[in-house]
């Protein structure tokens, strides 16, 4: 990240700090400034967490199109300081109702991941607009047109494209490329986009203003619905018509979001709302907490402490074991009961935990059992493994009430299907890759995350909040894949067990295994992310048996797991703060006193 943008980063961060008034405040978190301030201005404008987290949404839309969007779907947490209750809004595409547990493998054998990610095959129908619509209705004071009054000026007029957006435009693996109208935007007469350059959204513009007009079903149903059903009917030439999208006008006409009840956690006297099924980010994240509550991971002087070899060794193992249980177990229960009680049952944890050998690698981390803990039992089902993407986008808000959201969106692969809707400027999404490629169907059981008409596929996002003695403390997220699961588990031990700020927690270098094959990758490439993850622990960590980190006596810390950006209340002044990871633009904007 060049200078400039980490002090600002910084300086915002530090505003937000100082700004310790008596008086609550609002607070937006967010991976891009334009974006931030969309939200901000909801909350200057009189309006509430709900309302910024729309307008939020939707500059995102605009500024950061390759991560999130109208095309796509997310999770949005949303915790109401009236009631005290913490309730999800769960808008995550779903396989359309022609969808079948063999389309990714019509023959036996799974299509290549490159061209089904890149065909209309794997278009989920998109839920963001729904879900969006239905928490402003529910918690909202605005109108849907008011916030997204910030995406029109921000399509209509323009922004200056940021270093991320022109890297992601240069990197694309040909996602940009593949369709004239997406090209159109980022390719302009065959030059991508450059840091810098000002782009100018026209077609989408214009359809945010139709559905600031017309509300919701201006996208579900109608000339914009046809215009999506057509669009992912297109596919990789090399796939022909099995590479088609299923998704009929009757699906998108029948989207409704969920509303869900957060997974409840507690760890070190700490409490945790995360999300349920249909993503597996809750429950792993509480797995992993639940085998390394035991050992005094903070207290160096046990040897243990941030970045110390036993504390990451136990990480790592704990990430190896409950990602094997979450490959087995976890999908859409809507669709497929999912042992949650089980998985997280205290007994079944300590059966896990007593596989990990505190001075040796485990050979094989494998799924265990946890039907007998759990109220219904299931029957046992076999592994697969879908290959997952790194991207996302996560922001929290906090307003002058205390109400607060935690929302993680998507449109799954940066640039998801790389299918822009000709005429409308909005990107669609390739979620049902997140299903089983090969189906795990058997006599028995439905795999639990094999594709199934209108079932939601298997999701690693994980918005977080965090209570102690029943008040609100923190909320948190990051995009990355797989990987969100273990940067929200690192800051989660760095908050509690480490006893950072959350600008501390964001900032360190992070450690992430996301296959119970174990492959370790870490941080530490970068000047902020401090304390650093030595050699020393690292060569440790090799003689243990640990994989992935290169030769010994060399940094093999050099990844860049997820964004985080995060809200927080200091329990003693009750004043609201900010935190935003340098991996992105993330920004703070404090609103009020
Ligand atoms: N498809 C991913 C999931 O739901 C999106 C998250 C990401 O790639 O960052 O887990």
């Amino acid at each position: 990240m060049p200078l400039l943008q980490y002090v600002y980063v910084l300086v915002l961060c530090l505003l937000s700090t100082a700004a310790l008034a008596a008086s609550p405040a609002g607070v937006v978190a967010v991976s891009h400034p334009a974006a931030a301030a969309a939200g901000a201005r909801m909350l200057a404008e009189g309006g509430n967490a709900i309302d910024a987290a729309a307008a939020v949404q939707f500059a995102l839309n605009v500024v950061e199109p390759q991560s999130s969007g109208i095309g796509g779907g997310g999770f949005m947490m949303v915790y109401l300081a009236k009631t005290g209750e913490t309730v999800i809004v769960d808008s995550r595409e779903r396989a359309p109702a022609q969808a079948s547990a063999d389309m990714f493998a019509p023959d036996g054998l799974p299509i290549p991941f490159a061209l089904a990610s890149t065909s209309g095959l794997a278009v989920g129908v998109p839920g963001t607009l729904r879900g969006v619509d239905l928490a402003l209705r529910r918690w909202g004071t605005k109108k849907l047109s008011s916030t997204l009054a910030p995406a029109i000026e921000l399509a209509e007029h323009g922004f200056r494209v940021n270093r991320f957006l022109a890297e992601d435009i240069r990197l694309d693996s040909g996602r940009t490329q593949l369709q004239p109208e997406t090209a159109a935007i980022f390719r302009p007469g065959g030059v991508p986009l450059a840091e810098g350059d000002w782009l100018v959204q026209t077609d989408l513009a214009k359809t945010f203003k139709q559905i600031a007009a017309k509300g919701p079903d201006a996208f579900y149903q109608g000339a914009l619905a046809r215009a999506i059903v057509q669009a992912q009917q297109r596919a990789r030439s090399e796939l022909g018509a099995a590479g088609r999208g299923r998704m009929s006008l009757a699906d998108l006409a029948h989207y409704q979001p969920a509303l869900r009840a957060p997974l409840i956690g507690h760890y070190r006297g700490w409490t945790l709302a995360g999300m349920p099924p249909p993503s597996s980010g809750g429950l792993t994240v509480m797995q992993m907490l639940g085998m390394l509550e035991p050992y005094p991971l903070g207290d160096s002087a046990q040897g243990y402490g941030f970045g110390s070899p036993q504390t990451l060794h136990l990480m790592i193992e704990a990430m190896r074991l409950a990602f094997a249980d979450r490959a087995v177990w976890i999908g859409d229960d809507d669709t497929v009961p999912v042992p949650r009680l089980g998985l997280l049952h205290r007994e079944y944890l300590a059966t896990r935990a007593a596989l990990i050998q505190p001075g040796q690698r485990m050979n094989t981390a494998l799924a265990g059992d946890p039907t007998p803990w759990d109220k219904t039992a299931i029957p046992e089902k076999p592994a697969r493994l879908p290959a997952e993407s790194p991207h996302t986008t996560h922001f929290s808000i906090i307003d002058r009430w205390g109400n607060v959201v935690s929302y993680t969106s998507t449109i799954e692969a940066t640039w998801g299907s790389g299918i822009t809707v000709p005429g409308y400027g909005f990107l669609l999404n390739n979620e049902l890759t997140d299903f089983n490629f090969l189906p795990v169907t058997d006599s028995a059981a439905d795999g639990a995350n094999d594709v199934a008409p209108g079932k939601r596929p298997r999701s690693s996002m994980a918005p977080m909040m965090l209570f102690k003695d029943g008040r609100f403390v923190a909320a948190y997220g990051s995009p990355g894949g797989a990987t969100i699961i273990n940067s929200v588990l690192n800051v989660t031990l760095n908050l509690i067990d480490h006893g950072m700020t959350m600008q501390q927690a964001i900032a360190a270098p992070r450690l992430s295994v996301t296959h119970a094959a174990g492959k370790v990758s870490c941080e530490g490439g970068q000047d902020f992310m401090r304390p650093g993850l030595g050699i020393a622990a690292q060569d440790t960590l090799r003689q243990l048996g640990h994989v992935g980190l290169g030769d010994a006596g060399t940094q093999g810390c050099l990844g860049s797991i997820g964004s985080v950006q995060a809200v927080t209340i200091e329990p003693a002044s009750g004043a609201a703060h900010g935190a935003a990871d340098p991996r992105r633009e993330g920004t703070v904007i404090r609103v009020g006193p």
